[in-house]
């Protein structure tokens, strides 16, 4: 069962809710990616019951709604976990102690 926490940017008042790194669900697995068009962070589709699956190797239906953005189903992402960097103002976000944590699926 996947879990997303709360994230905070320390300098501006983006928030978001994901998870802080891969995470495995029933179905999906999801990965927290910046995405480059629309300035936010996104769950990004890398694999199907868990196993992360690289876009060559995906079937024509896996690769739908895969190794994109989930909004703008553009391919220009980048790496979030390492950094943690708002995609709003690149500042560093924190996880909110308080904010608890959610199951997505
Ligand atoms: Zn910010
Ligand atoms: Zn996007």
């Amino acid at each position: 069962m996947g879990t997303m926490s709360r994230f905070e940017c320390t300098k501006c008042d983006y928030d978001v809710t994901a998870p802080e790194r891969i995470s495995i669900g029933m179905h999906a697995v999801i990965e927290p990616q910046s995405c480059n068009i629309c300035k936010e962070i996104v769950c990004v589709t890398i694999g199907y019951y868990g196993q992360v699956i690289s876009y060559k190797d995906m079937t024509f239906d896996e690769k739908v709604d895969a190794h994109c953005c989930p909004e703008c189903h553009n391919m220009d992402l980048s790496e979030w976990d390492d950094n943690q960097k708002c995609p709003k103002c690149s500042e560093k976000m924190i996880m909110d102690e308080n904010g608890g944590t959610l199951c997505w699926d």
